[in-house]
């Protein structure tokens, strides 16, 4: 049980951990798909989390763990490291 269930707190007083927040919507967002692969172009793939706001429909991969072998039954993107 999270620490905040623990406490008696109701889920509007739960802490957004580890969740995005769209800022122009002011809400936090909803994790849409798992094992979403992101390969940096020309470099590993890492595996992460892909979230969504439900009012904007804004996108974005967060959560990442350790480098994994591109599948095809993964979603995933090529991105640029800025
Ligand atoms: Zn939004």
């Amino acid at each position: 049980m999270n620490d905040w269930k623990r406490a008696g707190l109701r889920l509007e007083d739960a802490p957004p951990l580890g969740r995005p927040v769209c800022v122009p919507c002011k809400l936090v967002m909803r994790c849409a798909k798992n094992e979403f692969d992101v390969q940096i172009i020309g470099g590993a793939y890492y595996s992460g989390d892909r979230w969504e706001c439900n009012e904007c429909g804004a996108s974005v991969v967060v959560g990442f763990g350790s480098a994994t072998n591109p599948t095809t039954h993964h979603e995933s993107i090529e991105v640029q490291d800025v």
